[in-house]
């Protein structure tokens, strides 16, 4: 639940709609026990040093940076992430948490987890776990809420932008949110991973790569992530995820902001609309943008349009 007095969450969930006050209390409870007494799994490997160290860093600067979109900071610890290593599961456990090999990173909510998957050789890529975890951290950090179903049983409604739906299980907006979650952590990235010693050597690397790209490729130098370079092999270059979907998002962006000349004061503040509906779960004012430029039904349509596939 939303803390008001100290202004932080004891889990990731904000908000649920539970049968009675009494139930509401027990979800609440559950969650901040699954935050706070992680398990690990058969397949992971322990943290390096470093590895601490970027999530002790990132978590420094999160609250701050939540709190610019209204949201409200989850404090978590370094016990809530995993690395785990697809080497070392069984081929059962690979089916079973299939979810968690789809990417670089996953949030597991209802195990208040988040997950970095583990390729030889990580140890020493910091920058490559550090952003693996911070799309995930803002899963995590976005407004969550969940619905009491039957006694013993609750369902995700919300994350972020994103909703269930109850007549199809699918999750509207998911387009949206995964973009503007991958946006929140290049804005996260470009303004905190600097002040990080522990990132410095490959922040190097970086830029120095990144001088080497041609100006027509500006855009690419901007949603560079990282370079591996292993020597007598040519470099390669990993950018943000999510790359379509934040187009799309971007071109929504620019087309708000020139239809609406004078109302922002820059492409910057109508994502800010997207990434404060993402923090708080409040889309009304994002609703009502969206309908009074492109007409009644719009938001819906985008809805639809965004859905899980
Ligand atoms: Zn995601």
């Amino acid at each position: 639940m939303e803390n008001h007095e100290n202004n932080s969450r004891e889990s990731g969930l904000s908000k649920v709609i539970a049968r009675n006050p009494e139930e509401e209390k027990n979800i609440t409870a559950f969650f901040k026990r699954t935050m706070e007494n992680q398990t690990s799994l058969p397949f992971e490997r322990e943290k390096t040093e470093s590895q601490t160290g970027v999530i002790e860093e990132i978590l420094k600067y999160l609250p701050e940076f939540i709190k610019q979109y209204r949201g409200v900071p989850v404090m978590f610890s370094a016990d809530n992430v995993h690395v785990i290593d697809p080497e070392k599961m069984s081929a059962e456990e690979k089916e079973k948490f299939k979810y968690m090999l789809r990417g670089a990173g996953t949030y597991d909510a209802n195990d208040q987890k988040l997950i970095s998957q583990y390729q030889p050789g990580d140890e020493k890529k910091n920058l490559k776990f550090a952003y693996s975890i911070l799309h995930e951290i803002m899963h995590l950090e976005s407004f969550q809420s969940y619905q009491q179903i039957k006694s013993h049983a609750i369902t995700d409604r919300r994350l972020g932008i994103s909703m269930v739906s109850y007549k199809d299980g699918k999750s509207y907006f998911l387009d949206i949110n995964e973009a503007v979650t991958e946006e929140l952590s290049k804005r996260f990235a470009e303004k905190y991973f600097g002040k990080m010693e522990v990132l410095q050597p490959e922040l190097d690397k970086k830029d120095s790569w990144k001088r080497h790209l041609k100006p027509h490729a500006k855009h690419r130098g901007e949603n560079l992530r990282y370079v591996e370079d292993v020597e007598g092999k040519s470099p390669t270059f990993f950018y943000h995820t999510y790359k379509d979907e934040r187009e799309q998002l971007n071109e929504l962006i620019a087309d708000l902001y020139e239809k609406h000349k004078g109302r922002f004061e820059s492409p910057e503040k109508v994502f800010d609309l997207f990434a404060r509906a993402c923090m708080t779960g409040k889309v009304l004012e994002l609703a009502r943008l969206i309908e009074d430029t492109y007409g009644k039904g719009a938001f819906r349509d985008l809805a639809e349009k965004t859905k899980q596939k």
